[in-house]
């Protein structure tokens, strides 16, 4: 009788399509183990991203899945999260501590990278991840003021490496926090590339399931190099829905991809205006533009933000919207962007880059 109950429960439950990673459980980005026990039947679900906030709503929704099964007993399920480190670019070594290192590019400036940024390292640190952010949009650093964290200083405990800062629950390190922001930097390429390469690896960063980095925007050379050399497990791009902004995403989409970065896919910036007096919604940058690109490309569109004058404003104050708002429409928002781009990178390849020994071939 159990065993049959077992099989049907199985079934039903593989047919199940996981938000996030888009795939049915128990493929890749999660695992289900099923056990009759005297009391019930539980379902063990682990996902391969955080979902601490978001385990009673999967919860919720499995329970609706299974709604009409003739089980004998009753069910119950158990979600956890393992987060995986996953490959970076062949040839590269994943950063010792650290599991995923997600970089946020936009093809140009003013799109709202680094906010996209800031409320995803937040979102994902909300779900139970340890998450940690470099700020290299080294021309203009700004989670130094995003996360409140202005005129603060690192501090060197062996005159070597760098203590990063914490706000909100997640560690931050930026050029930011180095030099004086009222000095405006005319950095060379080299430069600027050695400089960063200094801020994520002399950086006691600790270890962390999630690495977010704010990248400079654009797609010149400072960008393929750091694409090129920093480790890099997928790469989120931000655009706007203009046609101009969306022919820099595109730029930026196919420099990733040049380098064989995954591009986790595309979040459409001030999307739409959603008026504060009547609540209508506006589309006043031109329609679905990050939809068309994400379609183009094959990528997933991770999510849409809305033009709203408060993300801006609570930004300013140093805590932004996922910190300021967390039960507003915007922070979910920001929230299932964040989840959508764990959970696709939890749906990628493994690392395997540790467990192979280095193998070298002597002449003679
Ligand atoms: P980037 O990193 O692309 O240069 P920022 O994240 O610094 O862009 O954002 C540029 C400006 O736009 C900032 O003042 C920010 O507060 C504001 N902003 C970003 N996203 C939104 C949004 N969805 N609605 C309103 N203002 C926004």
């Amino acid at each position: 009788m159990t065993q049959e109950a077992l099989a049907v429960l199985q079934k039903r439950l593989a047919e199940y399509v996981l938000p996030y990673t888009g795939k049915r459980l128990g493929e890749e980005g999660s695992s289900l183990e099923i056990e009759a026990r005297d009391d019930g039947l539980l379902a063990r679900v682990t996902l391969g991203f955080p979902a601490a906030r978001t385990a009673a709503d999967l919860v919720e929704s499995l329970q609706r899945h299974c709604d009409g099964l003739d089980l004998p007993l009753p069910l119950r399920f158990e979600v956890e999260s393992s987060i995986r480190s996953h490959s970076v670019q062949s040839g590269l070594k994943p950063l010792d501590g650290i599991s995923n290192l997600i970089a946020v590019a936009s093809g140009k400036g003013g799109v709202g990278k680094s906010t996209v940024a800031v409320n995803l390292a937040l979102a994902l640190a909300a779900e139970g991840a340890s998450v940690g952010i470099l700020d290299a949009d080294i021309y203009g650093p700004s989670q130094p003021r995003m996360l409140g964290l202005q005129g603060e200083r690192p501090v060197t405990p062996d005159g070597k490496k760098l203590e990063p800062l914490e706000a909100h629950g997640i560690k931050a390190m930026s050029i930011g926090f180095l030099v004086d922001d009222s000095q405006p930097m005319a950095w060379r390429g080299p430069m600027v590339t050695s400089a960063l390469n200094q801020l994520l690896t002399d950086t006691l960063w600790g270890d962390l399931d999630y690495l977010i980095v704010d990248m400079p925007p654009g797609t010149g050379d400072i960008q393929l190099t750091l694409s090129q050399r920093v480790p890099v497990s997928g790469a989120v791009i931000v655009t706007t829905p203009q046609d101009i902004a969306l022919a820099d995403a595109r730029k930026g989409l196919e420099m990733f991809q040049k380098v064989n970065v995954p591009v986790l896919g595309i979040v459409e910036n001030m999307s739409f205006h959603v008026c504060s007096s009547c609540g209508h919604e506006e589309a006043i940058f031109g329609e679905a533009g990050g939809t068309k690109l994400a379609e183009e490309y094959d990528v997933p569109l991770l999510g849409a933000i809305p033009l709203d004058a408060r993300i801006g404003a609570q930004t300013d104050r140093g805590a932004p919207t996922v910190i300021a708002e967390p039960d507003g429409a915007v922070a979910d928002a920001y929230r299932r962007i964040a989840l959508a781009a764990a959970g696709h990178l939890a749906a990628m390849g493994k690392d395997y880059s540790h467990a192979f020994p280095t193998i070298t071939v002597e002449e003679g």
